[in-house]
């Protein structure tokens, strides 16, 4: 603000001389412009320090200066009771006018006059003030009030203090204000502490434990503050408050509070214990919102088990969802098995799915299981397959045949069609596998699957049902040609000679056929039926095969009857030797005499052994019945006067025994038979079957000192072979080449050359079934040593005449 200079000096002595006011200007921001002597009397402040200076620095009560300036701009003037602080640090009451100032149009200051009030109003407003403290000093029960001296002591109580700390006044003046404390408190010196703090800060406030007249502990807020006066320290007032029921409510709250906190911590440690279980679960966890689709849980990330399949999980809900839905509705927990293709390969995955809701009526969700379950799957697979299949050939095992067989049979009754089954045997196996070993039989085995199976069409199913036997199953077979047709072709394809390692092996294979019908419509009768043909067809000749037809059942049927018979037979001692003569063709006389088994049976009358010794060798009663030959030839021929030799036939079957050798020595030992004059007669199926084994059984009877005589020679196939196999010590020509010598170049040719073959090798040489003079004629010209036959006498229940009398040369 300016003021004009001629009038300055003026203005100054005005106002200089009103030395009871102060007189000042303020720029329009409140800062002092000028300053009257008067208010240097007043404040104390001299002009030098006033001037510029805020003029907050006079304000101590009343309406704040910015509150005066705003009234004066609005309303021109402004005017009240206020309190002035002094630069010493008192104050003094004042009325105060404030004037806006003018210049023309714009505000441009302001000019404040002041006049310090008489003491009539300081009285005044004291007493008030007064008044209205005791009002409250005195009213207030709910705070204990206290005036304590600047020692503590105290000087005066409010009823709050009887009412919360038992004290009447009179009981409380003048004592230290410590008693409220604890003796524990009391001791490290806390109430000192508090009236230095008040004393310090200018108020203290504390909570803690304080004690009543009776003793009794309450909480307490307790605020202390400084009583100046004229800045100098008087004393205290201590505003206690009995807080112990807010106290109590507090502690239930914080009790409630570190509750809830444990709760919670607890359940946070639950769910993440929970997390932590899911995470590490071998089990892949799925939540899916019913809704939306949308994945709302997965545990894939966490868990790091190779059991939980890392595949997408949309991928694996996509495939589930379709049959999941219906666990929404009926609360079922569902498994469900899925193979899921991945870059590894392909997955199995195991699934359950079940309904999880959110809380009570909230959303259903869906939960997925998800196991990889693919190596469990596998082994199953492997199990299965195992289950199912033959280990060496891999080729289905009978379980497996069994179950196809039943499926084509059902088929065939649908379209009306037939099932053909095929029971293949394969010849010499078990001799294949005695003469070179397991490891080249199980080799054979695997050779002949494949060689079946590559003759077989896709139609067929081949199976291996047993040590040496095959099935074929032909499903829709309309005839019994069509199955003829293929077991034809498989025994022509087996006959060709397979190579197992270094050894090749000739092996064919016999077979026997059946086609289904109304009479065989299952898998046993079928293969019962099957096997009465493979029976009947190896019968007729390895390498064959024979179609099932109803006879078989009833030639089965005698078979069974003719066992059981044959066993009482034996008991009852129906079988009886008969002994047939055998000449030497140089001088004709009887040289020894073959044993030739009869059976005298009760009914049938004389059995012909071709009629039960096949029985008898498939039954095994062959060795018991043998055996019984052996001591009733040998006890027969000690009987007989001379050299005469007794020849028993042997079954190959008494081959399988090692007591062969046994039953011989005892047959001899007993008897007293020279063993010279025994001779054991053999077929080559001995040979053919020909392991090292029967060799050696054949060389320790020789050991004996009996004779071996290979019987029936000409009929087999290598013959000749055989011969260079061991050293025989007779050959007896069979009667099929005896029959065609007088008309037959070749049978004689064939005869000639066994008996040059005879003598080369020293061999002596029996021809046997020889019927007519000619026959007789002819061999011992041929040089021919043994004639056996009709012509020179049939088998007779008594031997001992023929060895008493040599026959005469009839003819
Ligand atoms: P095999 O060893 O070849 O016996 C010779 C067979 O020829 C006997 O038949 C005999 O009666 C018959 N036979 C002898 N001379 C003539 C003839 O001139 N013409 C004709 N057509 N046949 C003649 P059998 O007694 O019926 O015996 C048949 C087969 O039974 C024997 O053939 C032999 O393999 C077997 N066999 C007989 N007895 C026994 C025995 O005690 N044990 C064993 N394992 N087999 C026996
Ligand atoms: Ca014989
Ligand atoms: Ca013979």
């Amino acid at each position: 603000m300016q003021i004009p200079d001629r009038d300055t000096t003026i203005h100054r002595q005005l106002v200089d001389g009103l030395t009871d006011h102060a007189i000042y200007m303020l720029d329009l921001e409140g800062h002092i412009l000028s300053w009257s002597a008067g208010a240097e009397r007043l404040t104390g402040y001299a002009e030098r320090e006033a001037i510029g200076a805020p003029v907050t620095m006079l304000h101590e009560l009343g309406p704040p200066p910015a509150e005066v300036l705003a009234g004066a701009r609005q309303y021109g003037r402004h005017e009240g009771r206020v309190w002035r602080r002094r630069k010493d640090g008192g104050c003094f009451p004042a009325y105060s006018v404030t004037e806006a100032v003018f210049d023309a149009t714009r505000l441009t200051g302001f000019a404040v006059v002041e006049r310090e009030c008489g003491e009539t109003w300081r009285n005044d407003h004291a007493r008030l003030a007064e008044r209205q403290f005791r009002l409250l000093f005195e009213g207030v029960t709910v705070y204990a009030i206290l005036m304590l001296d600047r020692d503590g002591r105290v000087t005066s109580s409010n009823p709050g203090v009887a009412a919360i700390e038992g004290y009447a006044p009179d009981e409380i003046i003048g004592r230290h204000f410590s008693i409220f404390y604890g003796p524990l408190d009391r001791g490290r010196g806390r109430p000192e502490e508090t009236l230095r703090c008040a004393r310090e800060h200018g108020r203290h406030q504390a909570e803690g434990w304080r004690y009543r007249r009776d003793g009794t502990a309450f909480w307490a807020t307790v605020i202390v503050m400084p009583i100046r006066e004229h800045g100098h320290l008087i004393g205290y007032a201590q505003i206690t408050r009995d807080m112990t029921r807010r106290k109590e409510h507090e502690n239930e709250i914080l009790k409630a509070k570190r509750a809830a906190e444990h709760r919670y911590r607890e359940s946070r440690s639950m769910s993440g214990f929970l997390d932590n279980v899911i995470g590490n679960i071998p089990i892949r966890v799925l939540v899916e919102d019913s809704q939306t689709g949308q994945i709302l849980m997965d545990n894939a990330a966490r868990s790091a088990s190779s059991t939980a399949p890392a595949i997408d999980a949309d991928t694996i809900v996509r495939r589930l969802r379709g049959r999941a839905a219906k666990t929404l509705d009926d609360d079922e927990i569902r498994e469900m098995r899925i193979g899921i293709d991945t870059a590894e390969g392909a997955v199995r995955l195991k699934c359950r799915v079940m309904r999880v809701n959110e809380d009570a009526g909230g959303a259903a969700n869906l939960m997925y299981l998800v196991e990889d379950v693919t190596e469990e799957h596998r082994a199953h697979e492997k199990i299965h397959f195992m289950a199912h299949h033959d280990a060496l050939t891999h080729l289905p095992n009978r379980t497996l045949f069994n179950k196809r067989l039943g499926q084509a049979l059902k088929a065939a009754e649908y379209d009306d069609t037939s099932v053909g089954l095929l029971l293949i045997d394969l010849d010499n196996f078990k001799n294949i596998n005695d003469v070179l070993g397991h490891p080249v039989g199980d080799q054979l085995l695997i050779q002949v699957a494949c060689r079946l199976r590559a003759a077989l069409g896709d139609a067929a199913m081949l199976a291996r049902i047993g040590g040496d036997e095959f099935c074929v199953v032909l499903p829709h077979c309309s005839n019994v040609g069509e199955l003829e047709a293929v077991a034809r072709r498989l025994i022509a394809d087996m006959h060709a000679p397979l190579v197992v390692g270094e050894h090749v092996v000739q092996s064919g294979v016999s077979i026997g056929l059946v086609l289904s019908s109304a009479d065989a419509d299952n898998t046993e009768e079928l293969l019962r039926c099957a096997d009465l043909a493979l029976y009947d067809a190896k019968r007729g000749g390895k390498g064959t095969c024979s179609v099932f037809h109803p006879e078989l059942h009833r030639a089965a049927r005698q078979r069974l009857e003719i066992e059981t018979d044959m066993r009482r037979a034996y008991d009852a001692d129906e079988f009886v030797l008969y002994y047939q003569p055998i000449m030497d063709s140089d001088r004709l006389t009887v040289s020894g005499m073959e044993a030739l088994l009869r059976w005298h049976h009760p009914e049938r009358g004389v059995v012909p052994p071709l009629e039960f010794i096949p029985v008898a060798e498939e039954t095994g009663l062959i060795r018991a019945i043998g055996a019984r030959v052996l001591m009733r030839a040998c006890a027969e021929a000690a009987n007989w006067r001379g050299e005469a030799t007794i020849a028993v036939n042997l079954s190959t079957v008494q081959f399988d025994d090692h007591a062969l050798v046994d039953h011989v020595r005892d047959a001899l030992s007993s008897s007293g038979l020279a063993p010279h004059r025994l001779e054991l007669e053999i077929t080559e199926s001995i040979l053919l079957d020909a392991s090292r084994n029967n060799i050696r059984l054949l060389e320790a009877l020789k050991a004996l000192g009996v004779k071996i005589v290979l019987d029936d020679f000409g009929t087999g196939y290598s013959s000749l072979h055989y011969l260079r196999s061991f050293a025989f010590d007779r050959i007896k020509i069979d009667k099929s080449f005896v029959k065609e010598i007088c008309h037959d170049a070749e049978a004689q040719a064939i005869v000639k050359a066994i008996i040059t073959l005879g003598h080369s090798l020293q061999i002596q040489i029996t021809a046997e079934g020889v019927e007519h003079i000619d026959q007789a004629t002819r061999l011992r010209s041929d040089g021919c040593s043994h004639l056996q036959g009709f012509y020179f006498g049939r088998p007779e229940e008594q031997a001992s005449a023929a060895l008493t009398a040599p026959l005469e040369q009839s003819g």
